[in-house]
């Protein structure tokens, strides 16, 4: 078993600290494929650094043919002649193994540069400039550390070379955030995680997690976390709540059954991050699960806002290109399911032009339908919206953004009426999990997000009209999908117990 400490594993670790586990001890016959959205984003990101590489104004050494100890041979020899840029490096000291996509001779010493095709920066919503990305750091701190022990390190920070071939600079010793530790406290901490992992590998436990949806081990995990009836199987009880309850409730039948109350003191449980609110959801929603015949529930009543005309939307973008591509609309009125119409507004082409193109007609419906109640889920079209209109300001302002994502024009369906005052007997909150246990269906056989970024990478590098076609229909029962949650919601009894 490779024991070795490497930056992947950090990465992973950060993920879902069970995939460490998985990779290394796991019967590889349970490892499933990877999903096409999973291979293409490892082809794109191998297209992107050949490209990048390619392009550098310094001479650069390649080593990417190399492997293994010969690679770390080659490393090794390149430093000692002081080459300034080293592509595809690899070095090792201890436990530690880093395999950096560059390093570069500056400041007297060696610096780690990692090639993403993404931005070096996590999105902002209003802020002047996104965080530095912990995965990252993370990884760039590890390649640090071993340049650090072996006394060749030029400081303590690294690069990330992005898409638009911008570099940004990781000072692994700042503060992440006001109340974060620095990167490199990320990393130690991580670092000691991966190494008793690593360590003991059967003591580490499966979450239900989103990361699930896409890890090769998702069908082996699930069947674990069934069988062993685990508390993540909750919707919103994540990793850290399970440890914290696992003892007392080791399964969702001990948690269904138990008396809440007698654990709660003065508002408080003896359980760390889980308070006495969270206390009881959690053991009505367990009482839900094992009992799914009860079915849903508001816990409290709710005053939904009236209007003639609804349009439930939902947009589709591409994270690689950065490119929102589709805009949908169901649009219904007088509550009729009879007068109910798709409108799919798609970008002609993966240019600027066409996406801006795109967005002022999604403007013209919602200007067309001033008065119309506009229904969506979370809050990832507004942030987009915001996006699109600070990109083309002569479509629409941030003001008229604000107002339509605003209630009453507004219903966040997610955020307004499920999170705070639904129960339901689900793993999680996903519109697609609550329509189906509604019983709708999408057309689609597999109906995603991610898989939604394939088709159209596949779109836009063939124009094959069937992509086009595959990607209207499934925004359309999206948006249908949100239709059948509020009308089921509409007739849910209030259970506030
Ligand atoms: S399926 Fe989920 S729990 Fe299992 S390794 Fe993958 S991310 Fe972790």
């Amino acid at each position: 078993m490779n024991t070795r400490i490497t930056a992947s594993q950090l990465y992973s670790h950060l993920v879902c600290p069970h995939r460490v586990a998985m990779d290394v001890a796991a019967d590889p016959a349970l490892r499933g494929e990877a999903s096409a959205f999973v291979q293409l984003l490892w082809e794109r990101g191998v297209a992107h650094e050949r490209e990048l590489i390619g392009s550098l104004p310094v001479p650069c050494l390649d080593l990417s043919s190399l492997s293994g100890e010969a690679k770390e041979a080659a490393t090794r020899e390149a430093i000692a002649r002081r080459e300034p840029l080293i592509y595809s490096a690899r070095l090792s000291v201890h436990e530690l193994l880093g395999e950096p996509d560059l390093l570069r001779f500056e400041s007297g010493g060696y610096v780690a540069i990692d090639i993403k095709s993404g931005s070096g920066r996590e999105s902002a919503d209003g802020e002047e400039e996104g965080r530095l990305r912990r995965h990252y750091g993370v990884q760039l701190a590890l390649y640090t550390d071993i340049l650090e022990q072996m006394g060749l390190a030029a400081g303590r920070y690294g690069y990330i070379l992005d898409g638009q071939s911008i570099e940004t600079r990781y000072d692994l010793s700042e503060p992440l955030g006001p109340r974060s530790p620095c990167l490199w406290d990320h990393y130690l901490k991580a670092r000691a995680a991966v190494r008793a992992t690593l360590a003991a590998p059967q003591a580490s436990l499966p979450a239900n997690s989103a990361a699930c949806a896409q890890c090769v081990w998702h069908e082996a995990c699930f069947s674990r976390l069934k069988r062993e009836q685990d508390l993540t199987l909750l919707p919103e009880l994540g990793r850290a709540a399970r440890d914290a309850l696992r003892e007392e409730f080791p399964t969702l039948r001990h948690l269904a059954g138990a008396d809440v109350d007698a654990y709660i003191e003065d508002g408080r449980t003896p359980f760390p991050g889980v308070g006495a609110k969270s206390l009881r959801r959690f053991q009505r929603r367990a009482a839900l699960l094992l009992q799914p015949e009860a079915g849903p529930c508001l816990t409290r009543p709710m005053a939904w806002p009236r209007a003639e005309v609804e349009l439930f939307f939902d947009i589709e973008t591409d994270p690689l290109r950065q490119l929102c591509y589709l805009h949908g609309f169901v649009i219904r009125e007088g509550g009729d399911i009879a007068t109910e119409r798709f409108e799919g507004i798609f970008a002609r082409d993966i240019t600027d032009e066409a996406e801006r193109e795109a967005f002022a007609n999604a403007m013209v419906v919602f200007r067309r339908h001033a008065g119309a109640l506009v229904v969506h889920y979370s809050k990832y079209e507004r942030t987009e919206y915001r996006r699109l209109a600070a990109r083309y300001p002569e479509v629409a302002t941030q003001q008229e953004i604000e107002a339509l994502f605003r209630p009453p024009r507004a219903l966040d369906l997610y955020f307004d009426v499920v999170k705070p005052g639904s129960e339901w007997p689900t793993h999680d909150f996903s519109i697609k999990s609550l329509a189906k246990h509604c019983g709708f269906a999408w057309r689609d056989a597999d109906p995603s997000g991610a898989s939604s970024i394939e088709w159209f990478d596949r779109w836009a590098r063939t124009r094959d009209p069937r992509f086009r076609q595959r990607l209207l229909a499934y925004n359309e029962d999206d948006c249908r999908a949100m239709r059948v949650v509020m009308d089921r919601l509409k007739t849910l009894p209030v259970r506030s117990d």
